[in-house]
């Protein structure tokens, strides 16, 4: 009787172990995805055509595959 009780908790302690171990692993998943997806814009720098500013890619205006830094230094960059 001792014996079954005993392998039913190993069991069950082993099934615990395993879930945690695989919901460990799938939060360091999404927490490594959400690192990477971050570090990439970061390093994503273009420089503004007008004056030279380096600005992150998502905040950049872009217009006739040139980047500025504002919508000022477009205007004068295609008037001049
Ligand atoms: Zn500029």
């Amino acid at each position: 009787m001792g014996l079954v009780r005993l392998v039913v908790i190993l069991i069950i302690a082993w099934l615990i172990y395993s879930t945690t171990r695989r919901w460990l692993a799938s939060l360091d998943q999404k927490w490594d995805q959400k690192k990477s997806g971050r570090s990439e814009k970061i390093e994503t720098m273009v420089s503004c055509a007008y004056c030279g500013l380096h600005v992150p890619q998502n905040e950049a205006l872009q217009a006739q595959g040139k980047y500025y830094c504002s919508s000022e230094h477009q205007k004068r960059a295609e008037s001049s």
